[in-house]
């Protein structure tokens, strides 16, 4: 900073100790005062907190300039104070109003307050000046004020608004890059026509300056008014000093009167560029925003009527649709896929009637040849005519890879919804709050009821609360993740059937729990088949009785039942007595017929709740679980042995047989074991008796 300060100072010096020698008129006052102009320029750009160094350096060089010029002390000190008085209140107004004065959309602001803060500064600080000088017996009041006043507003008009356009446009100053010469050739016309201006007096040619000054400021912005106007204060300034130049021209004028005439000059110069440039520059960027965001936006920008003729089409039509801008300055209709104007067209003329946007879309077709789905965002505005007063100004985008991309989803949902829907098991999805989010068509075929009037409702709500209470824990358990299995047996509609389910967790990717999938297979047929093997497995497939193993659950039943209720238990074991020889003589099928025919005649000896079964070959049994005594055993064995006597006939042949029949009777037997040991005995005595006959131990 110190280097900064010591610069200024010099700075200040230089040009305060220039205007002081070169341009002093009416005795004591310059004609153009450019330190000040510096100062504020330099303070624009640094904080506020170190003002007062570089205020402080301003005034050291001013002051020195002053001494070294050889002024008095006591004006010395008393301008150079009024000086810094101006400075602090131009830069301080301008950095309250504009702390940062880059800012491009505070431009208007800026020049505003440099303006009516320098007017007043320069007013104040010229009122200190003529006072002292006055009080000094100098020239008189009203002509140091106006010169003073006059010489300041210039300067820092002038030098002011270089520094700043200077700091902000960097090497810019002297014309943007690619437009030097443009620049350097303005300039030289500006000089040129100053040169024939004020290089004599002869002619009052001063209104022919303005048109290179406007020139250059239409072209070159602030740039070329900095420019510009340094020419003509200077050129005019010397010629002015010179005695040459129009102002020469005004006879009788003495220098101080020229010298306020040349002031006067180079304010209106000001007074007009500056405006103007700070009128186009604002223009400029404003035009520049929103032409960039029409012009470089990827989505496709579009002001038309309601009617959908385009009064502006942004470049980005080239990429969107392949069309020129140019050719799409008429309503384009034509090329709307015809499927979609109906709906298209009104919600255009519903945007512009009401002001209320909705998206709009709809497929167009492509310069290539194919069509492209556009989504537009229409926004009425007014359109300043008044036979249609509204205008639309749209945005569209090609949305065709996000139609793609929802065809394609819908198309796979309606796949895997078709791949659900016949699939022969029920699926289902119960979201978190236990509600039924998805139920395929086979719940209809399996309760008969359509899955809608499920949808959305809660397991509780849609199925009750008894067939709650029962799935209560799976649910809860595969709503906490675990993968839940179980059967069941549903009541109503699907009685008889059977049911097993799958609940599988619905385990989102952070890992929170979205509910669960019940997969329900309808397993009867299998059930069913389960039940007819194991009723197989318990069944003498030649007689349909029961076998050994039925036979031996049977009796262990009953042991337990007559022990339980100390009753009596028969048991009979019989035997057809030379069964070989009907196998040997008339073939293994007569013998099987045989075997039938005496099951059958068997079971007609018994009531229902007796046990009949084969153990095998030509061996049967039968136990009797409610006979009081023996006697009634003894009735059923008189029964079976005349059913017996009967021939079986078969294949034209009459088979006699016989059978002899073994009788154990029990109040309580020791085992299923010894029970039947105890039948065979008796079985085995029988035969020993001759056969056809019964025998009976009781125990
Ligand atoms: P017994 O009077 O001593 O009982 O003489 P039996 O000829 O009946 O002799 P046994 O009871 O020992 O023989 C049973 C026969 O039954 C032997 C076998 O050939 C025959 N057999 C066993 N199972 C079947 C069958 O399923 N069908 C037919 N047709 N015969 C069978
Ligand atoms: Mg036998």
């Amino acid at each position: 900073m110190p280097g900064r300060l010591l610069l200024l100072a010099i700075a200040t010096a230089v040009f305060a100790w220039i205007a002081i020698d070169l341009t002093r008129v009416a005795g004591s006052v310059s004609s153009v005062w450019i330190a000040n102009g510096i100062v504020v320029g330099v303070l624009l750009f640094v904080p506020t907190r170190a003002w007062r160094w570089f205020i402080a350096a301003g005034w050291i060089g001013e002051f020195v300039a002053r001494m070294l010029h050889g002024d008095a002390l006591v004006p010395s000190v008393g301008n150079s104070l009024a000086n810094v008085l101006e400075i602090a209140c131009i830069a301080g107004a301008i950095r309250v109003r504009v702390p940062d004065i880059t800012d491009a959309s505070r431009l208007l602001t800026l020049a505003f307050t440099a303006t009516t803060s320098t007017l007043v500064a320069c007013a104040i600080s010229a009122l200190l000046a003529a006072s002292i000088n006055a009080l000094r017996g100098g020239a008189s009041f009203g002509e140091v004020f106006l010169t003073w006043y006059t010489a300041h507003v210039i300067g820092m008009v002038i030098v002011a608004t270089l520094v700043v356009v200077a700091r902000r446009e960097g090497r810019w100053i002297i014309g943007r890059p690619g437009r030097h010469v443009d620049y350097a050739l303005c300039m030289g016309a500006l000089i040129g026509v100053c040169a024939v201006v004020f290089m004599q007096e002869r002619l009052p040619l001063l209104f022919l300056v303005f048109v290179p000054l406007m020139l250059v400021v239409f072209r070159h912005g602030f740039a070329g008014v900095v420019g510009a106007t340094v020419i003509i204060a200077v050129m005019s300034g010397v010629a002015t000093a010179l005695e040459t130049g129009p102002f020469a021209l005004v006879s009788g004028a003495s220098l101080l009167q020229r010298t306020l005439l040349l002031q006067l000059f180079v304010a209106a110069t000001c007074m007009l560029a500056f405006p103007v440039a700070t009128g186009l520059s604002e223009r400029r960027r404003l035009a520049v925003r929103y032409r960039t965001l029409a012009d470089f936006s990827r989505d496709l920008v579009v002001r038309m009527s309601a009617e959908g003729a385009p009064s502006y089409v942004s470049p980005a039509i080239r990429h969107v649709l392949g069309y020129e801008p140019e050719e799409f300055l008429r309503a384009r209709w034509d090329l709307v896929n015809p499927e979609d104007i109906p709906e298209a067209s009104a919600a255009f003329q519903r945007i512009a009637a009401t002001g209320v946007s909705e998206p709009v879309t709809f497929r167009i077709l492509h310069k290539a040849g194919y069509e492209i789905w556009v989504e537009v965002a229409a926004e009425r505005v007014e359109s300043g005519d008044p036979d249609s007063p509204w205008e639309l100004v749209a945005s569209a985008r090609d949305i065709s890879k996000r139609m793609q991309a929802l065809a394609a989803l819908d198309e796979s949902q309606s796949r895997l919804r078709a791949v659900a829907d016949n699939m022969p098991a029920l699926i289902v999805h119960i979201d978190a709050e236990e509600r039924y989010t998805f139920i395929n068509a086979y719940y209809e075929r399996l309760f008969g009821r359509k899955p809608d009037e499920l949808l959305g409702r809660t397991i509780r709500e849609a199925r009750g609360e008894e067939a709650y209470d029962e799935w209560a824990p799976f649910i809860h358990r595969a709503l906490e993740g675990q993968e839940q299995k179980f059967e069941r047996e549903p009541s109503g509609s699907s009685a008889g059937r059977y049911l097993q389910s799958h609940f599988v967790p619905d385990n989102a990717p952070d890992g929170s729990n979205r509910g669960f999938y019940a997969l329900t297979f309808d397993i009867t047929p299998l059930k069913e088949a389960e039940q007819a093997l194991a009723k197989l497995a318990r069944v003498d497939t030649l007689t349909g009785l029961g076998n050994r193993r039925q036979f031996d659950e049977r009796l262990e039943h009953a042991i337990a039942r007559s022990r339980r209720q100390g009753t009596p238990l028969v048991l009979m074991s019989l035997d057809l007595d030379k069964f070989k020889a009907i196998n040997d003589t008339h073939g293994h099928p007569a013998g099987d017929a045989v075997l039938q025919a005496f099951a059958e005649r068997l079971t007609a000896c018994v009531r229902d709740v007796d046990v009949v079964a084969r153990l095998g070959g030509d061996e049967f049994v039968v136990l009797i679980e409610d006979a009081r005594a023996v006697e009634d055993a003894e009735v059923v064995v008189g029964k079976i042995l005349a059913v017996s006597q009967a021939p079986v006939v078969f294949e034209g042949a009459a088979l006699s047989f016989g059978a002899s029949i073994g009788i154990a009777f029990v109040l309580q037997a020791a085992s299923a074991n010894a029970l039947i040991a105890l039948a065979d005995k008796a079985l085995y005595e029988a035969k020993a008796a001759g056969r056809n006959t019964w025998r009976v131990i009781e125990d």
